[in-house]
């Protein structure tokens, strides 16, 4: 049995089973990425679809995904990736792609406006060694490294990636502990911190999914912006804030897509505090 630090969950994990994110296992005593270079998605996105407004506009990064996910996300719009049976299924079937391959891919991209690697589709720090392995290996090649991220992880995680991460879009999914605890099997408090020290490092741009009845009222939006207009980053810039429009997906089939006009409503009252607000989906 050997217990995880990755993330506030800290699993216990018998020799060969599998953690809750099911994207760790435990060999030899000790936890490790059992994905570890397992390739669920690979695209030359442009910056912006990560979102990155304000990182290098108009060009593409090589993005990589994986399996497995640390939260429970009812909504998940990459479920076949992330925590679905059909995820499961999909890693057991899925091709390898070693740090040195990718890193090559992203440089032989380059020619088509790649400036480096991105981190995304399903959440990267649950195999953070392999994004460890690949990133050093881009920085090495003069390649830009992007992580998509829930930001769920122990600051040891963090520290030991931010030498090698030029960017990050965390998701704050909202403001209230009750929505991460109850509805997102999160921790908000972790994400917080996880933030409060991310901006310290690299370039940060964060995304609030809007979610009718759960996280959309005026009086959360105003507290997170007031929240998040406290941080600054190394160059003094203030954080940027993607207010983005939910559509009905995976188990949450039961409401309809955030109206447009609660979208731009709430972007209005994060603008009262931020310099940086872009809106999402809409
Ligand atoms: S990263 Fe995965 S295995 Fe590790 S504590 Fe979190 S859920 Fe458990």
């Amino acid at each position: 049995m050997a217990e995880c630090p990755v993330c506030f969950r800290h699993c216990k994990i018998e020799e060969g089973a599998l953690g809750f994110c099911g994207a760790r296992t435990a060999r030899n005593g000790r936890v490790e990425a059992y994905h570890y270079g397992k390739v669920s998605g690979l695209a030359l996105d442009p910056i912006e679809k990560k979102p990155l407004a304000r990182f290098f506009p108009g060009t593409y990064i090589l993005s990589v995904g994986s399996f497995g996910c640390n939260l429970r996300c009812p909504f998940c719009q990459n479920h076949s990736i992330s925590w679905s049976e059909e995820a499961r299924r999909a890693a057991a079937r899925a091709e390898t792609l070693s740090p040195e391959q990718l890193a090559a891919l992203a440089e032989q991209t380059r020619k088509r406006g790649n400036i480096g690697i991105a981190f995304t589709y399903n959440e990267p720090l649950i195999a953070y060694e392999y994004v460890l392995d690949a990133a050093k290996l881009a920085k090495d090649k003069g390649l830009k490294t992007v992580m998509v991220s829930n930001g769920t992880a122990e600051l040891p995680i963090l520290a030991a990636l931010a030498p090698y991460i030029d960017a990050m879009n965390i998701d704050l999914k909202g403001f209230t502990d009750r929505y991460y605890r109850e509805v997102l099997g999160g921790d908000r408090r972790m994400v917080l911190d996880f933030i409060t020290e991310a901006v310290k490092h690299c370039h940060v741009e964060l995304t609030t999914l809007i979610i009718p009845g759960e996280n959309d009222s005026e009086d959360e939006m105003r507290e997170l912006s007031e929240w998040v207009s406290g941080l600054r980053e190394p160059d003094g810039e203030s954080v940027p804030l993607h207010v983005s429009r939910f559509f009905p997906c995976f188990h949450m089939t039961d409401r309809a897509a955030t109206d447009v006009k609660t979208v731009y409503r709430l972007a209005a009252i994060a603008r009262e505090k931020l310099e940086y607000v872009y809106t999402g989906n809409c």
